[in-house]
């Protein structure tokens, strides 16, 4: 009888604890590391902090459970080749020297040596689909390589390259990685500079862009398991013109959606552009073993991870002459007329 009370209380005991292993399992909070499968990153060329305007009608009302920083620092050169490569790399402009004109070139030339995100995941999940869709060429052409198995699509204007990215998710792809630079922003401040009317419009036009890509992507069923980004590589003088180093040039933004970003979360002081780079792996579960990354993923970015320290001694020109022109930024840019 005592043999049997025991057994009797054993059994119960193992039953409740297995009861309640896997409530309690499911309790404990997700995991932002390897907790996404699909990463959309939309850049909006030459926007640099324009989001912040209240006609950016979309963007406000997708991130406004999300994480969002303005002051966003770009590459010392505020070109776009530089910016989307590091984006990409998340290696320096220093390290990668991709001019626009070198970007512009074919592929296999000397500077393709550093890899893309979209090797990265490539590498960790050889079947994932994986797509980059640019209205600038040099982006397909000379940044994401081309022997990796990624769906390119360069194509213009800005307004048919979402269409085709509309189609492609009705068609039910579901990319593990997923990028799109649009372009209209930065044509519109290259004729116009950043104080027109030509500009705003292209901005709101950019935005009623974004917000059609995300519901493609909503739509699809991707959001649940999806991290949405959007970014700009530059910003632009009020008379037109970027490359230089004045605030509105040298700042941009990252937003972020997803189920683990932190409602609200502004990320740390020390982000750069070329930490979307770490965020996306991150995100995705995949580690960067690349010696000339120095991306990270900032703090106050996920519910549930401090953030990382960025890795300055893999890249000390980077460290010393970002420390300098973030200084020379902020005094106002004083020579910037001189050149
Ligand atoms: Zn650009």
């Amino acid at each position: 009888m005592k043999h049997f009370k025991r057994i009797l209380a054993l059994t119960l005991a193992l039953t409740v604890i297995c009861a309640l292993a896997p409530a309690a399992a499911a309790k404990t909070a997700e995991s932002s590391f390897g907790g996404y499968k699909h990463v959309f990153i939309i850049g909006i060329d030459g926007a640099g902090t324009f989001f912040e305007k209240d006609y950016m009608k979309n963007f406000h009302r997708i991130f406004k459970d999300g994480a969002v920083k303005y002051g966003v620092r770009t590459e010392t050169k505020t070109d776009s080749g530089p910016n989307w490569n590091a984006i990409l790399t998340g290696v320096s402009y220093f390290k990668t020297g991709a001019e626009n004109g070198v970007v512009s070139l074919e592929q296999d030339r000397v500077f393709r040596r550093y890899p893309t995100v979209f090797k990265y995941v490539r590498d960790a999940m050889p079947d994932a689909e994986l797509a980059s869709f640019s209205n600038w060429g040099a982006i397909n052409k000379g940044i994401v390589e081309d022997d990796i198995g990624v769906t390119k699509v360069t194509q213009s204007p800005d307004d048919a390259l979402t269409d085709s990215i509309v189609e492609y998710f009705e068609k039910g792809n579901r990319p593990a990685l997923f990028f799109v630079q649009l372009d209209e922003v930065d044509g519109a401040g290259h004729g116009h500079g950043s104080a027109s009317a030509e500009y705003e419009n292209a901005l709101k036009q950019a935005d009623e862009r974004v917000g059609r890509i995300y519901e493609a992507v909503e739509k699809a069923g991707l959001m649940e398991d999806g991290l949405f980004i959007v970014t700009a590589d530059h910003g632009h003088r009020p008379e037109g013109g970027h490359g230089r180093f004045s605030k509105i040039e040298s700042y941009s933004t990252i937003a972020l959606k997803g189920k683990t970003v932190k409602k609200g979360g502004a990320l740390d002081s020390d982000t750069k552009l070329r930490d979307i780079a770490a965020i996306s792996l991150y995100a995705l579960g995949v580690k960067s073993t690349e010696w000339n990354f120095s991306a990270k993923v900032p703090a106050d970015c996920f519910e549930d991870f401090s953030g990382q320290t960025r890795p300055f001694y893999r890249d000390i020109i980077d460290t010393i002459c970002g420390a300098f022109m973030w200084a020379y930024t902020n005094l106002g840019a004083p020579l910037d007329k001189y050149f």
